[in-house]
């Protein structure tokens, strides 16, 4: 395969970066890969793993040489991070993040670049687990899934072809889209349920008899939570990152919950009837994705 970098930096060699690296590698699309990250301990997992070659700990180092940099930190971290990158780095090199929200992200990384924001396309890859780090990261994590591409007018041409190859690349099924939709619909189907399966857990936790309770927690309880296993810090940022539109899904979901009440109330068999009949149709009209069922969050 054409190689998409001669020399890759990776920033945050967690499980999402890690795994875009063990890809790019395995398809042969890069030459050198560089970590850069905050704990010594994840970078030296990463090295020994095999997703990295070389350890950098200080921004300026890590960017010299570089021809394209995918920053994969949680979302608070990822302006702050090309901020420092971006004095140090080649004029050719082209940048791309993973970050689970991407309005207020993208924004505030063009506003980090000033000038030079054309050489950042956002990116989102719709994979993931619970797991954190790089010892989590799998060279098959991507493979299949889509990756959602988020150009703005300041972006150019040529750096949304380079970012498309990388994650293309990497197996992934590349489409591009506005920020505010994206934010909108990722608030739905992402940042909702696992604020849910935060507040499920939370409540359980809460409850008397707690420790006896989740003895006996079966598949319903395990299925319905397993998001709840998240990195705290990560998910801390997505919710505060996209506020209005978490806020937003948030109401819909208590206005489902308290129809759900009114009826279980008032003993309306009927209407429960037909509020779980419905969501049962539309659960089950789910097409599976071709790859990676398993592993998608
Ligand atoms: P992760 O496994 O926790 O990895 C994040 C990495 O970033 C860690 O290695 C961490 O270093 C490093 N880091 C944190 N703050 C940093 C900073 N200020 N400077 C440099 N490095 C820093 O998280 P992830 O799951 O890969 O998520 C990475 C990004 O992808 C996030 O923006 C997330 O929203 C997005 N994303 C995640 C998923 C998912 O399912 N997990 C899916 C799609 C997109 P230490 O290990 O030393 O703390």
């Amino acid at each position: 395969m054409k190689r998409v970098a001669e020399r890759l930096l990776v920033a945050g060699v967690g499980l999402i970066g890690g795994s875009l690296a063990l890809a790019l590698r395995r398809a042969g699309a890069v030459g050198e890969v560089v970590g850069l990250g905050r704990s010594e301990q994840n970078l030296r997992v990463a090295r020994a793993r095999g997703i990295i070659d070389r350890i950098e700990r200080d921004p300026c180092r890590a960017a010299r040489g570089v021809d394209l940099v995918v920053v994969a930190v949680p979302v608070g971290a990822i302006a702050p991070v090309v901020r420092a990158l971006a004095p140090a780095l080649p004029p050719e090199a082209v940048i791309t993040d993973a970050g689970s929200v991407k309005g207020p992200v993208v924004r505030a990384v063009e506003r980090a670049l000033g000038t030079t924001a054309g050489r950042f396309c956002g990116a989102h890859p719709i994979a993931g687990t619970e797991d954190s780090g790089a010892a989590a990261a799998a060279d098959d994590l991507l493979r299949g899934e889509r990756c959602v591409l988020t150009p703005t007018r300041a972006t150019r041409p040529a750096t949304v072809r380079r970012v498309r190859a990388l994650w293309k690349a990497a197996g992934m099924r590349v489409e591009t889209m506005g920020l505010a939709e994206h934010d909108a619909i990722f608030a739905l189907v992402s940042h909702l349920p696992h604020l849910a399966a935060f507040a499920l857990v939370g409540a359980v936790a809460d409850a008397g008899r707690a420790r006896r309770a989740l003895a006996f927690a079966a598949g319903g309880f395990r299925d319905g939570t397993r998001v709840a296993a998240s990195s705290p810090e990560m998910w801390t940022d997505i919710l505060l990152a996209n506020r209005a539109q978490v806020l937003a899904a948030l109401g819909r979901f208590e206005r489902s919950c308290e129809g759900l009440r009114g009826a279980i109330a008032r003993g309306d068999r009927r209407r429960l009837l037909a509020v779980l009949a419905r969501a049962r149709g539309v659960r089950r009209r789910l097409t599976r994705p071709p790859a990676g069922a398993r592993r998608r969050s």
